[in-house]
Order: structure tokens, then sequence, then C-alpha cells
């Protein structure tokens, strides 16, 4: 069986296709700058990567490229696309309405459609990659995957905020959580590799990249997690601010003349670790600002390892104890120095890492960094959402 995986992103588009016997990726890639000038299709397989520059004004013309590069004669990997067994599309936001993988159909379009209100960068691109996949392959069963499944797991008393109860029956304003996939993937990983049943661990998992959140997964299940209502919740993120006083929002907006809409759109684009530095987002263009001795990017480095920790401390207290960090996701799986802030000076919870294990390169394989007297064990360990997707399609199917 193969399974095609889309992640459509507000000017991105990324895909695998996945022989699901052998859960192999056959091909992948993606679509950079949709509906921006010099957007281009990097397609992966057989061994070689080519790239295609051709304008894409939308996500339509998008998914035409990406079925025609898999069903191309030189570096296509199917004959047609009837070898598409099914689709799973990653969606970010479910509200209470879906809280498992559901099937694409007309009325969980429109249910979808209802909702991207909730996650404004995420949803209305993913909608429409799917409506492109559909009229491209009408009669290939496809399913939508939710970032926020995994979380549904989480207690009322974690996932309430405190406002008026009956506003929250009315409106569903609660924590949802995102990044489940990926929180799902690397806690199960991390359970093989210790040898033990998910049931029987408390985990916390730092998916940190571009966007980034926390999970305390105990027993194989999320009890809490950083992001919220929206992805703009928790630690500092590339541009979004993370965590904030909700009053700062209607006073910012007063003293810079915007509107409530404007005002959210500024914390999730331009605040985070690339407001604060006046650098970049980019962690790696950070560190090298602060190598060069600027105080600011050094500044977003500490603010954004400091929230970190303190939520690793929050989940081991809801928790009572952890047995194991796993670290994942862009900045995660590559910056030592991350790692280091985040689980240094944990000595009270008998949390050491070995130093020189964690600044060996990443080898794409799960790294145990763990201290010789650690009684927690810090994983780092690559997250493979689109599998995650895969399989949740397959299974739904
Ligand atoms: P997204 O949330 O968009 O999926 P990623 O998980 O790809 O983001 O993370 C992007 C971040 O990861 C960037 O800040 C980047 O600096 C960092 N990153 C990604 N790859 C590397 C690498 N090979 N070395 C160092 N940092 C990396």
């Amino acid at each position: 069986m193969k399974v095609l995986v889309i992640n459509s992103g507000s000017s991105s588009l990324k895909y695998q296709l996945i022989d699901m016997e052998t859960e192999s990726v056959i091909a992948k890639g993606g679509c950079e700058r949709i509906g921006i000038e010099g957007s281009n299709l990097k397609h992966k397989a057989k061994g070689k990567e080519i790239v295609i520059q051709q304008a894409m004004p939308d996500h339509t013309v998008a998914v035409s490229l990406v079925l025609k590069a898999l069903t191309d004669a030189e570096y296509g990997v199917i004959a047609s696309m009837e070898e598409i067994d099914a689709v799973g599309h990653r969606a970010v936001a479910s509200g209470e309405v879906f809280k498992a993988p559901t099937l694409v159909t007309d009325e969980s379009i429109a249910k979808m459609e209802e909702l991207s209100d909730l996650a404004p960068l995420h949803n209305p691109p993913a909608i429409v990659g799917v409506k492109a996949c559909r009229a491209a392959m009408p009669n290939t069963p496809m399913a939508f995957v939710f970032d926020t499944s995994f979380h549904f797991t989480m207690p009322e008393y974690a996932y309430m905020y405190a406002i008026d109860y009956e506003d929250y029956q009315k409106y569903s304003i609660r924590r949802y959580g995102f990044h489940g996939t990926s929180h799902k993937f690397v806690s199960q990983e991390a359970a093989k590799y210790l040898g033990k049943k998910p049931e029987d661990l408390k985990i916390i998992t730092c998916h940190l990249g571009n966007g980034s959140s926390i999970t305390a997964v105990k027993g194989g299940k999320s009890i809490d997690t950083t992001m919220g209502f929206t992805p703009l919740a928790g630690v500092p993120m590339g541009t979004r601010s993370g965590d904030i006083d909700p009053a700062v929002v209607e006073y910012l907006a007063q003293k810079k003349g915007l509107t409530l809409a404007e005002a959210i759109t500024y914390l999730n684009k331009k605040g985070g670790v690339a407001g604060i530095s006046g650098v970049s987002s980019d962690f790696r263009d950070l560190r090298a600002a602060k190598a060069q001795g600027n105080k600011r990017a050094a500044l977003a480095l500490d603010m954004f390892t400091y929230a970190c920790k303190k939520y690793v401390g929050a989940y081991t207290a809801a928790m009572n104890g952890v047995d194991c960090i796993v670290f994942t996701a862009g900045v995660g799986e590559n910056t030592p120095s991350v790692i280091e802030a985040v689980c240094g000076d944990m000595d009270y919870i008998g949390l050491e890492i070995d130093k020189e294990k964690n600044s060996a390169p990443n080898n794409g394989q799960i790294r145990d960094v763990t201290g010789k007297n650690s009684k927690v064990k810090v994983l780092i360990i690559p997250t493979n959402e689109e599998l995650v997707i895969a399989r949740e399609t397959v299974e739904l199917l």
C-alpha cells in the first residue's frame, strides 16, 4: 500500500510517498514560496534530488506539480496516480469537532472551513491542498490527521482556561495543543529505545523547531502541553511570542494603533526570538550572532531555554517525576547548546547529560546523551510526523 502524505503550510507544501509495507519513503519533497516570486519544487527520489523552478501562484498548482513529479517518466516513482492508495493530510486545528483522524468528505471539509479562524495560518492552505488533491484523485480515499488528536487525553483541569465556564461551552475556548503527531511518535520511539512499555513511563517531549511545544506524556498519554487554543502559546518561538499576559494585547494595540487582530498577527509574526534579537528567527543565525557578541541574540536564546526549562520543571511536578526527556525537530535535533542549557542545573531531579555525546554531530539516528550518573534519560530522537500521518490514515481506512 502506498500513502501520499501532504503537509500544506501558508507558503509551502511538503510531501512524502510512503510504502506502508516497509514504512519506507519512496519519494519526498516540497514546494517553497507558493504565491511568492521564485517558487520551486524540490523532489527527492531514487537517490537523486531535482529542483524545478516554476511559478506556483497557489496550492492547486503546487499539488499538480507534485503529482506530475511523482509520475514523471524520468524522475517519477509511479506509473500513474492510480498507484496512490490513500492520501493523509496534516491538519492543524480541530476544535472539539474532530477528536481523531477523520475521512475527507464534503462535510468534513465544510467543518474545517468553519474552523479556519482557529488557525488562520494553517487551516486555509491545508483545505486548498485537500481540494486540489481531491480534484486530481477523485476516487482515492483521504484523511485529515490532526495535530491536536494526541492531546485529547489531557484532563479537564489541564485543558481548561479559567474563563466563564458557559463561554467555554459556547465557544470551545480551551487548550488544544499542537504537534501531536510528533509528540506521539517520539514518545513511542523513546519507549521502544528504553525497552519499556509506554504505560510505564513518564516522558517530557520537547519539539523545538521554528514552532516549539513541550508535552508531558504519562503512561503513553498527553496530560499537558505548552501550546494552547492556538499555536501561539507556550515557549517563545521563531517569530511567535509564546505565553504573554493577555492584557498586553489590548495595550499594544492601543499604543501602536493596531486592531486586535493586527496585534495578534504582530505576536505571531514579529515576536519570538526574531523580535527579541532583531537578527533572525533561525537558531543558526542566532548562535552565530551570539558568538560575535550580539547581546540581544544571546538574550533571545536565554529566554528560549529558560522557558523550556521552566516547563520541564512544571511537567516533572505534574507527573510526580520524569523518566526521560526527549528533544526533537530542527532545533532539538541540531543544537547541543540548547539541550545543555535546558538540562543544566537540574541535579535536584538527578538529571545530568553527557556533554561530549551531546556535542556529537546529528547522524539522523536516536542519540542517547544521558550522563553517567543521571537518573533521567535524555534522548535526541528525529521526528517523523509524515510516518505517523501515514500510519493513522491507514488505520482509519
Ligand atoms: P518547522 O517548525 O518550520 O518545521 P524545523 O523543525 O525545521 O521548523 O526547525 C527550524 C529551526 O531548526 C531553525 O531555527 C533552524 O535554525 C534549526 N535547524 C534546522 N536544521 C538545522 C541544522 N541542520 N543545524 C542547526 N539548526 C538547524
